[in-house]
């Protein structure tokens, strides 16, 4: 077992009982956190003895630069009570990265798993996309926390962890939206496709009147001549395109304006091939 620093220091360990070495006057540079890894510990310079994760970067106006546990910093610089103060400080500081480093994992996991029913389904849940924007709001707010603990500890990898997976979060959102336009689109062509097969017409005092769920309409009516003529109109369109030529019966007419009416929108994408 290694003693506290506390006693080290009393009992002179390691440099503080080398006379080339000054035991005052030392002023606190930077800190680190070497991370959880027990291999990663290093050896304070100053008492040679303790294991420390948390390093306490010393100077002295002489030059001199060492690496110690909080103990000895405090020594080092007269003041327990600060080095003390920093290293919790510290303490809670990594403490709030390994918290964020589990919730990390679990959105991870969580992400995987929506992306995997969004990806194996030909429909998609309603709550895939209010799922992903909280997940979103969540880490926008994770940023934000690791933001500050990189800025004043640097925590800076744990930063670029996050940010890194907030844009996959947003990344995931703009394809569920994707996906949803898709299946949305492929919804209104396959009931226009069914709605066109099987067309319900009313009759008009000259013929009779189609009209789709999307507002495209077809008429069909009775010339003067005793013959059958027809027109179609699509959906927002301000002008009707008129049959070519005459039918000797009001079928005829139908069917050619409900042809005409299926190639056009196909071409425009809006009816399967
Ligand atoms: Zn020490």
């Amino acid at each position: 077992m290694i003693a506290p620093e506390q006693e080290l220091v009393a009992r002179g360990c390691g440099k503080w009982s080398d006379p080339d070495v000054p035991k005052s006057g030392w002023s606190y540079a930077y800190g680190h956190d070497l991370g959880l890894g027990k291999d990663r510990h290093k050896i304070c310079e100053m008492c040679e003895a303790i294991h420390i994760r948390f390093v306490h970067v010393m100077r002295h106006p002489t030059g001199l630069e060492l690496e110690t546990g909080c103990i000895c910093a405090g020594h080092m610089e007269g003041n327990l009570a600060v080095a003390r103060a920093r290293d919790d400080d510290r303490k809670r500081a990594a403490e709030r990265v390994s918290r964020r480093q589990k919730a990390l994992a679990k959105a991870r996991s969580q992400l995987s798993q929506i992306d995997v029913e969004t990806e194996s389904h030909d429909h998609m849940s309603s709550s895939v996309i209010p799922a992903l924007e909280r997940l979103r709001k969540v880490m926008s707010h994770r940023v934000g926390e690791a933001a500050k603990d990189a800025k004043d500890h640097d925590y800076i990898l744990e930063h670029i962890e996050h940010i890194g997976f907030l844009a996959e979060v947003e990344l995931a959102i703009s394809n569920a939206k994707d996906r949803l336009q898709t299946l949305l689109l492929r919804a209104r062509a396959e009931q226009l496709a069914l709605e066109l097969e099987d067309p319900v017409w009313w009759k008009t005092p000259k013929g009779r009147r189609f009209t789709t769920s999307h507002n495209d309409r077809i008429q069909i009516f009775l010339l003067p001549d005793g013959r059958w003529s027809g027109l179609y109109q699509l959906a927002g369109d301000t002008d009707a395109t008129w049959a070519k030529r005459r039918y000797d019966d009001m079928d005829s007419a139908a069917n050619a304006a409900l042809a005409a009416l299926r190639q056009k929108l196909r071409k425009l994408g809006r009816l399967a091939m």
